[in-house]
């Protein structure tokens, strides 16, 4: 039996080869498994579970298909897909996570994050991020005509890409006094997270004891995965996207 973990995919119709490298995933690695866990950033942008496009049926049905096949489904929200409900959880068959979650992986609790709460130094975005997570801002929005919130969602993005150009690389990167602080709140060695797209499994220490932080890559140019199992700790490993 096998866990897999995956987060930043950042699907979109810009880049129909990520796409198909995710249903290739789906088909191949994904197939059978025991659990699969998207911590984030799966979709690019997500104005609300009532847009239906082609993409996102082409993905749901897909999805549909694994957990049918009895592999347990499980999503968690990044900064780009914070507004993914109930209904396409529905959809897919999938239980959506709080950020964070910990969860017993073959006996060893593992802290599970998007990451964006990790980047404290990044106290812009921190403020930015408590109004969108903001339930009655986000009901308000969803109440919005939808060709209303797409011309948001788009300005949104532009304004983010245009900030995160002037940031320092650092600042864009997590806290380490923050993941240390998060793993011992939650009595926790080990850390799995996406959003920095700085793939990499960290040592640090926490708790007083030896601990591990891994971290998932962006599907920009490798298929990046966490793969785990009874006998196999939770491993980084990549593919060159095609
Ligand atoms: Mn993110």
């Amino acid at each position: 039996m096998t866990t897999l973990f995956i987060s930043d995919l950042h699907l979109e119709e810009a880049r129909p080869d990520i796409t198909r490298a995710f249903l290739q995933f789906l088909s191949d690695k994904a197939r059978g498994v025991e659990r699969l866990y998207i911590l984030g950033d799966f979709f690019e942008a997500w104005i609300g579970d009532d847009e239906h496009t082609p993409l996102q049926e082409e993905i749901a049905a897909a999805l549909r298909e694994l957990s049918d096949e009895g592999t347990e489904l499980f999503l968690m929200h990044g900064n780009r897909d914070f507004l993914i409900g109930e209904d396409f959880c529905g959809r897919i068959g999938a239980t959506m996570l709080e950020d964070p979650t910990v969860v017993d992986l073959y006996g060893t609790p593992t802290l599970l994050m998007h990451g964006d709460s990790l980047c404290t130094a990044d106290v812009e975005y921190q403020k930015f991020r408590t109004t969108m997570r903001n339930r009655q801002w986000q009901e308000m929005f969803l109440k919005r005509p939808l060709a209303d919130r797409q011309t948001t969602a788009r300005q949104l993005r532009e304004i983010s890409m245009a900030k995160n150009k002037g940031k320092e690389q650092t600042i864009m990167d997590v806290t380490p006094e923050e993941v240390v602080k998060v793993m011992e709140e939650h009595g926790v060695q080990r850390l799995i997270h996406g959003h920095t797209h700085r793939p990499a499994t960290h040592d640090l220490e926490a708790n007083g004891k030896t601990a591990q932080r891994i971290v998932l890559g962006d599907w920009d140019r490798n298929v990046w995965w966490i793969e785990a199992s009874a006998d196999q700790p939770p491993t980084l490993k990549q593919e060159p996207l095609q």
